[in-house]
């Protein structure tokens, strides 16, 4: 047993910062709405335990930045916003680790609701940076690590917590009292690192960052998935994407650049990919989502010319690394294969997608038996010709996690940390989403079956639990840690969703 000792308890003096109730909340995409009846943004962790004190037995979330499309915040009792709790300490001595715990470097203790932005802003300042971050930042670095957010190259951020400070329920003496435990090894901290709020209202993390590092990437085409993955041997942090309907790849390779220098005229690149593609592109896309014909000649003819190939720029890692992908509202739904399935699982799409664009389109004999062996062929023929997929694929690889549940971590009768991860990632711009859904959702229930795919915790599912548990060996280890720190499942109900 590794958590360490239980520190703090209830004190009702202290106020527990209840907010006017009656509020919706709607998360980013808008497919979450709900109500809850009890809304509070406490300040101080007496104040968590208040609240945890006061609705026992009641259905309790935590909300971050609500930047998730899986309804894990929605509520009808209570919801514990954690947007107060944004300190940032960095603790510039070399982390002990203990004998199973990660070891070396330096850390940071960020309060739980910290946005990624202000995280990295705070370390910048001490020469550090985290070693991996998502296409955006605008998520709280708690909601964004116990839901396995990811880049490309390396660990998902899940990984990189060395220690959690949990505010939860404690059965000892027969009676249960909410206390504050720090976990910071073992199967305790394995479990925290990608969580779901499943264990409780997480008040602190501590998170290994690097020393500040800066980026080199260049864009190029290629025409087939192994000519992109033979490219990561030199190009490590690469992610690249499936172009619907010119059926090609295009990839931002990269990798770390041997000093930290802005070089190949950076600043007019970060200009001109915010304005070519983060505004320009994402306009044409959303304005003619619907027009089947103008997205075939938007992406075989338009998205070529806006595309600057060959252009070499060196720049900080976290603006080489992300984009403003937040700024148009979107649905998404994010699948993980293991690598040795990866080529496959790129085929599926590909045929996929293009039989959806097109009924004349001939899948593959692989896609045919991989449909018939799920005995969804009847389905397959209903989508034919319903629906023009309408956003590049990002397509990025993400390395075994030490974690229990996370996307990444172990595979059914895989050893510990043998195998990379790809992860395909599905946009629309449309709505309602029923046609995305029939059709990605198909998608994503084939991979599952044929190569075990697993879903973005934080990203729409098709998938039932009972499907999406059984692709996780060590799930019942962490449904028992469950049970330890949340004994009568306050935190473990997924209350009723509406959606818009
Ligand atoms: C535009 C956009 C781009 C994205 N890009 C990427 C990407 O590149 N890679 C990727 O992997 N994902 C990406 N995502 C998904 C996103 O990173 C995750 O959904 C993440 O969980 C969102 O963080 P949040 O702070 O908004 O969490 P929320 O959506 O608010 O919550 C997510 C989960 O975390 C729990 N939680 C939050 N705070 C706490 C806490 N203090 N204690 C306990 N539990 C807590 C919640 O209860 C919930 O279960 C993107 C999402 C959007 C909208």
């Amino acid at each position: 047993m590794s958590t360490l000792p239980y520190r703090g308890v209830a004190d009702r003096r202290e106020p527990d910062q209840s907010i006017a109730n009656k509020t919706t909340i709607k998360n980013f995409g808008g497919n979450v709405e709900f109500q809850p009846r009890h809304r509070y943004q406490p300040t101080s962790e007496t104040a968590v335990l208040n609240i945890l004190a006061k609705h026992r037995g009641e259905q309790i979330r935590v909300l971050g930045a609500g930047h998730s499309w899986t309804p894990l915040i929605a509520t009808d009792d209570v919801l514990v916003d954690m947007r107060h709790f944004d300190h940032v300490e960095v603790v510039e001595s070399v982390h002990a680790g203990d004998a199973d715990g990660p070891s070396g470097g330096p850390v940071v203790r960020v309060g739980a609701g910290c946005r990624i932005k202000d995280l990295l802003r705070a370390l910048d300042q001490h020469g550090l940076t985290l070693p991996s971050i998502g296409l955006i930042t605008e998520q709280s670095i708690a909601g964004a690590a116990v839901t396995g957010t990811h880049g490309s190259g390396r660990h998902c951020l899940s990984q990189y917590v060395v220690a959690a400070r949990i505010a939860c329920y404690d059965e000892r003496g027969g009676e249960l009292t909410p206390r504050i435990v720090e976990v910071s090894s073992g199967d305790e901290l394995r479990a925290v690192r990608c969580s779901l709020g499943r264990l409780g209202v997480i008040t602190e993390l501590t998170i290994q960052c690097v020393p500040r590092y800066y980026v080199e990437e260049r864009v190029v085409w290629g025409d087939t998935f192994e000519e992109m993955r033979s490219a990561e041997r030199d190009w490590p942090l690469q992610q690249f994407f499936l172009i619907p309907h010119a059926w090609r790849y295009i990839a931002q390779r990269r990798r770390v650049a041997e000093d930290n220098t802005r070089r190949g005229f950076a600043a007019a690149y970060h200009v001109y990919f915010i304005v070519a593609i983060d505004v320009c592109l994402h306009v044409l896309i959303k304005l003619f989502k619907r027009s089947a014909g103008f997205v075939r000649l938007l992406y075989r003819q338009i998205f070529p010319r806006f595309v600057i190939t060959g252009w070499g720029t060196t720049d900080r890692s976290d603006r080489q690394l992300t984009m403003k992908h937040h700024w148009f509202r979107h649905f998404e739904l994010e699948l993980f294969v293991q690598a040795g399935d990866a080529a496959k699982c790129s085929e599926l799409v590909t045929d996929m997608l293009m039989f959806a664009d097109d009924r004349a389109h001939e899948p593959s004999e692989s896609t045919r038996d991989a449909i018939e062996s799920a005995d969804l062929s009847d389905a397959f023929a209903g989508i034919g010709s319903t629906y023009s997929h309408h956003y590049p694929i990002c397509i990025r690889r993400v390395l075994a996690d030490d974690t229990l549940i996370a996307m990444t971590s172990r595979a059914a009768g895989a050893a510990e940390g043998t195998t990379d991860w790809y992860a395909f990632s599905f946009i629309t711009y449309r709505q309602p989403t029923d046609d995305f859904e029939a059709t990605i959702g198909l998608l994503a229930r084939v991979a599952a079956y044929q190569f075990g795919a697993r879903m973005h915790w934080g990203k729409w599912s098709p998938l039932s639990h009972e499907v999406a548990a059984a692709t996780y060996p060590e799930m019942q280890t962490f449904e028992a840690i469950c049970r330890r720190l949340d004994p009568e499942g306050s935190f473990s109900g997924l209350a009723r969703v509406a959606r818009s």
